[in-house]
């Protein structure tokens, strides 16, 4: 692991909208990030020591959504909600944090994971099949009982080309892993996450992302065809009758509706426009989520059984980049996203 100390310093008001808005991000110079392999939409590991208190460091991660010269180079810059990302306890800047390039503790099992409020990425693939992945980017506590799911659907889907891959991030002090450890879809970067790295080019025929989010029910959306995401809500809505659960197909206004093509879990597909992203309320994961896992599972284990059509008949492929290249500076529907995101969070946890 490469690391680097660096001040972190208040996001300059005039020029970093962006970063006023967005917790997650925060701007660092290209100079200290190129030496620990990290540069524009990365994702870094901050750690904070809280001064006479060794051991007890404070950790979050954060997107590079900004490249800045800075003077010395060892400077990161962020807004308030996003230095109270690592800790409510952090003092006035400028103060000390280690910036890491590698995120997640992959050498840590689960229950140590927990123990110490830590943060670890799994993935669960055979190196070769183009089927389908499964995918939980906010496990562990930062949205509970998705990875689970994600499991689950794995498990169920033995016999066929299926894959998982999620991320578990524990609480530290309680309720806070969601704070600390939620990147948004959108802005995961391969290069940050190296299980992610080992299939993010791979082109599955389908992926499913399992998330959490404050509302009730379960919202079915991504990219993928209208006719993929109506046979998925239609198997959720059979197993959900009678329990006061809604299930809703997102339409293309959606805020929570997942149709990035810069969303991971569109990203992940062949043609960039193949993935289906569940967003569910806290009862439908406590009381329903396996029943929902089930249901997804049938539906995918009847397409899997199936060939992909044949590439002339299949749709134009589009390039879809790994990751998204630049940031559009606080454009407009960036800041409604994000006051979006702002007013579902936590969720529900
Ligand atoms: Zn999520």
């Amino acid at each position: 692991m490469a690391r680097y100390q660096a001040a972190v310093r208040r996001a300059v008001a005039a020029e970093q909208p962006d970063l006023l808005d967005r917790a997650e991000h925060c701007s660092a110079d290209g100079e200290a990030l190129a030496p620990i392999g990290r540069t524009l939409g990365h994702q870094v590991r901050l750690q904070w020591e809280p001064p006479g208190q060794a051991g007890r460091s404070a950790v979050a991660l954060y997107t590079i959504s900004e490249l800045r010269t800075e003077t010395p180079a060892g400077v990161v810059r962020m807004g308030s909600a996003g230095r109270h990302r690592i800790s409510p306890q952090v003092p006035s800047p400028p103060f000390e944090v280690s910036v890491e390039s590698v995120v997640a503790r992959r050498h840590l099992d689960d229950a140590t994971a927990a123990r110490l409020g830590e943060f670890v990425e799994r993935l669960r693939d055979d190196g070769s099949h183009r089927g389908l992945i499964v995918i939980a980017p906010h496990g562990g506590d930062i949205e509970r009982h998705t990875d689970a799911q994600a499991r689950q659907v794995a498990d169920r889907l033995a016999d066929h080309a299926v894959s998982s891959w999620s991320c578990l991030g524990f609480d530290q002090e309680p309720g806070d892993a969601y704070r600390r450890f939620h990147i948004t879809s959108n802005d995961l970067h391969a290069a940050s996450f190296p299980e992610l790295g080992a299939v993010i080019g791979r082109g599955f025929r389908y992926a499913v992302a399992f998330h959490g989010f404050r509302g009730e029910g379960v919202l079915v959306g991504g990219a993928a065809p209208f006719r993929l995401r109506a046979a998925i809500a239609a198997a959720l809505e059979e197993v959900l009758d009678g329990t006061g659960q809604p299930v809703r197909i997102a339409g293309p206004d959606d805020v929570l509706g997942g149709s990035n093509p810069s969303n991971v879990v569109n990203r992940l597909t062949a043609n960039g426009r193949s993935g289906v992203q569940l967003e569910q309320g806290m009862r439908a994961r406590e009381q329903f989520g396996e029943a929902i896992a089930d249901a997804v599972a049938r539906v995918f284990a009847i397409r899997l059984t199936r060939p992909p059509v044949p590439p002339s008949r299949a749709s134009i492929p589009v390039s879809i980049p790994a990751s998204r290249p630049t940031f559009p500076s606080a454009s407009i529907p960036a800041r409604l996203r994000q006051w979006w995101s702002d007013r579902r969070q936590p969720p529900g946890r």
